[in-house]
């Protein structure tokens, strides 16, 4: 049987919304946090950004060392071969990419104007596939952006000509959250059935149905006999009305009503980092949690009610589907009511070798512990918010790298 696998996309669709972003550092942890549950793979950001090389070399760093193992760190680029030259400028260790283009009438007159055809999307695509092949990319996902307003005889003709190119899957963007589980269940098992690669779902939720969406358009490619890529963000951060939500759709794939039994994941996810890896990018992003957020909203297990209050201290399965434990939480949260000393941009060596002391960490030189605070300063500067402990200790134990993700040089 085809199996199910996550590609969380924040770093990329998450801070390409409007009026959020993140700070490299933030990017770094959510990657961190993403291997850790255990998830496929990050999109972790766009190579021919300028500001992001930096981030990107580092975050690639990072996996040579071990730090990011097993996740597969993909960029996202759009598929043309100008961007797959300037992404191996720019990021040469780069081996993940997803190359996207748009697919439907809708987009290709509404974008293009005229200036391109079906015939020319599909040669853009595959000659960005065939420049990233050159350069050695191990896997190439081949987006197709509006692909729920496409018609799907075109994109089989699409994906079958990625397929002979050389692409590892085919991403079915549901760009405008259009589709209904009913329709996507059958695009993506006619694509499955007629491409014959894996499948990427990408949904989102200006219709409410970016996490149903998910599960439909998954079966439907399973059941067309192939493997599915999920693609999530973290608290369903994303364009507009965001995308299909990370720990939603885990819970929904895995908890739902008869799913699992035949539809199941290729790679074992650690729920138990739920809730600390909502709580960060609900922190970093500046938003805070729905209180009914599946699984790590503050509602997600509380009762009042006298009927379900007394019917879950009875039994929890009467009212709770999952536990809370399962999602990490339950843990009580440290909160400082008294004096409070912070490291920001501004701070000295005193208030910071407090601050890291009751971490225990401790530095053996004077100039090493400078050195760590300069980092932190410059760390706050660009993120404007205090470091959490896990930023604090990142820096700490791998200065060097935290030195070239702060390193931003403009017009270079
Ligand atoms: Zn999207």
């Amino acid at each position: 049987m085809p199996k199910i696998y996550f590609i969380d996309v924040t770093n990329r669709d998450g801070v390409q919304t409007a009026k959020l972003g993140l700070s490299k550092l933030e990017k770094t942890l959510i990657n961190i946090y993403l291997n850790e549950m255990g998830v496929f793979q990050s999109e972790f950001g766009f190579p021919t950004t300028r500001h992001e090389t930096h981030y990107l070399q580092a975050n690639l760093e990072l996996a040579e060392m071990g730090v990011l193992k097993p996740i597969h760190l993909g960029g996202w680029i759009r598929a043309i071969p100008g961007d797959v030259e300037t992404t191996f400028k720019l990021v040469p260790d780069i081996r993940h990419l997803n190359l996207s283009i748009s697919t439907s009438s809708q987009m290709i007159d509404g974008k293009f104007q005229g200036r391109k055809k079906d015939v020319d999307i599909i040669n853009d695509m595959t000659e960005a596939v065939d420049t990233a092949s050159a350069h050695g990319a191990e896997t190439i996902g081949v987006n197709a952006e509006d692909a729920s307003r496409t018609d799907v005889k075109f994109l089989i003709k699409f994906g079958l000509a990625a397929k002979d190119h050389g692409a590892t899957r085919i991403r079915y963007c549901d760009t405008l959250g259009y589709d209904n589980p009913f329709t996507i269940y059958e695009a993506t098992r006619a694509l499955a059935e007629n491409i014959g690669l894996p499948i990427e779902i990408h949904c989102h939720g200006d219709l409410g149905m970016a996490v149903a969406n998910s599960i439909a358009g998954t079966k439907g490619a399973i059941d067309g006999g192939q493997d599915v890529y999920i693609n999530t963000t973290i608290n369903g951060i994303g364009e507009r009305a965001g995308n299909a939500d990370l720990v939603a759709t885990i819970l929904a794939v895995t908890k739902s009503k008869k799913f699992a039994e035949k539809y199941q994941l290729g790679k074992k996810v650690n729920l138990a980092k739920s809730s600390k890896i909502a709580e960060f990018a609900s922190y970093a992003f500046g938003i805070p949690i729905p209180i009914n957020q599946p699984g790590v909203g503050a509602n997600a297990f509380a009762h009042s009610s006298g009927i379900h209050a007394d019917g879950v201290l009875k039994d929890p399965e009467n009212y709770e589907l999952y536990g809370y434990k399962e999602l990490g939480r339950g843990e009580p949260k440290f909160v400082e009511t008294g004096r409070e000393i912070i490291t920001g941009q501004y701070s000295g060596i005193s208030g910071f070798g407090h601050v890291m002391g009751k971490m225990e960490v401790s530095f053996s030189r004077r100039e090493e512990a400078n050195e760590i605070l300069e980092l932190v300063r410059y760390a706050n500067v660009e993120s404007q918010r205090p470091l959490v402990e896990d930023e604090l200790l990142f820096i700490a134990k791998y200065p060097k790298v935290a030195k070239k993700l702060l390193t931003l040089t403009p017009l270079d």
